[in-house]
């Protein structure tokens, strides 16, 4: 006999995490978007401080770090509401806005986790596809809404294609969206967007009450491995994300770095404008060796493989270049320390020449 269990999960594929190297492997693991830098030293010593007291709960309500981006963003602290990672916050507010059989909107591809998570909550994914140049087609999207949608992500820049929706689209799009419909730009990769016409999550909340924006702390500030992100969302909302959390689940640990993080703003943004620097360079290098790409507005580039893409990967492997591949579309890598840079040009433009496309 087996063990009962949910037979819908037989159809979720598990969260597929990018690709590690092996410990004697000479490579650079781009598969997941991390940051290259260390943590912050001011981080590491507060956290070594900060473990004499892992023996107690955090303050689920951590006032310190709700302060200061209520603060920041000049909103109600009540509208914030944070989770371990913005992904646990994305599952939240799918728990939060929909009923069973109620539809979760977003373009694909997109963000690998918004399919799973929708499915784990019994609500139904209504993927649109990108447009050619791996764009949010928001006229699609406005026109999939029915009345079962009760969610709509916008993942901007889009992850894996590193594109951007542009304010005006966005507008238009929110005059078709019924009021009752949550519309959440996850902007996980915010702070590599330099592009001047992209949609600003915070503006959007701020002019239209069926707005939540999601951010985290993984990406730009480097702290992946701690598990921090929030959304900011209307107040009823975000009250409802405060009872689909887990409890406790964002540890002290986590808190305290945020906020530190905060604190030491400008150390990070030194990092992240040598971030854009090196894959505005990286994206040069590519397009003088004759390689079409879009502009990445994120930690990444996007190589539209199609059909080429597991040989290229493989090429890459073999060069010491762990990306993220999705058979069949294209290669996701993850911009990194200056070395692991150079090797991704000479690597991408010999793979791509040992796979070339057929014509
Ligand atoms: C990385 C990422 C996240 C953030 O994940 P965390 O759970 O905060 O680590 C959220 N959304 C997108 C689109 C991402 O790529």
């Amino acid at each position: 006999m087996t063990i009962a269990q949910r037979t819908s999960l037989q159809a979720i594929p598990a969260y597929k995490q990018g690709a590690t190297p092996g410990e004697h492997e000479q490579a650079f693991k781009l598969s997941s978007n991390e940051n290259p830098f260390p943590p912050l030293s001011a981080v590491t010593t507060a956290l070594a401080a900060e473990l004499g007291r892992i023996n107690e709960y955090p303050n689920a309500a951590a006032p310190e770090l709700v302060g200061m981006l209520a603060e920041r963003f000049g909103v109600d602290p009540g509208t914030i509401a944070l989770g371990a990672g913005s992904v646990e916050v994305a599952g939240q507010l799918i728990h939060a806005t929909t009923n069973p059989g109620d539809e979760v909107m977003f373009a694909w591809r997109s963000f690998e986790a918004y399919p799973i998570l929708t499915h784990v909550a019994g609500a139904v994914p209504v993927m649109v596809p990108l447009d050619a140049a791996g764009a949010h087609d928001l006229e699609a999207m406005a026109a999939a809404i029915t009345e079962r949608t009760s969610l709509v992500f916008i993942c901007n820049p889009n992850n894996p294609t590193g594109t951007v929706v542009d304010s005006a689209a966005v507008d238009a799009f929110m005059a078709k969206v019924p009021a009752r419909v949550l519309v959440v730009i996850d902007e996980a990769y915010v702070h590599f967007n330099v592009h001047g016409e992209s949609a600003i999550g915070m503006d959007f909340f701020r002019r239209y009450p069926n707005v939540a924006v999601l951010h985290t702390f993984s990406k730009a500030y480097g702290l992946a491995g701690l598990r921090i992100g929030y959304a900011i969302a209307p107040p009823a909302v975000a009250e409802n994300l405060r009872k689909t959390a887990v409890p406790f689940g964002v540890t002290a640990l986590a808190q305290r770095a945020a906020v530190l993080s905060l604190e030491n703003e400008p150390e990070l943004q030194v990092r992240i404008d040598t971030l854009i620097e090196e894959r505005t360079k990286l994206v040069a290098a590519l397009r003088e060796a004759g390689v079409e790409l879009e502009d990445s507005h994120a930690n990444f580039i996007w190589l539209d493989t199609g059909e080429r893409t597991a040989a290229v990967d493989a090429s890459l492997r073999a060069a010491g270049i762990w990306a993220r591949a999705f058979v069949g579309e294209g290669i996701r890598i993850s911009i990194g320390s200056e070395p692991a840079n150079a090797l991704i040009a000479s690597a991408v433009i010999a793979a791509l020449q040992e796979s070339p496309a057929h014509v």
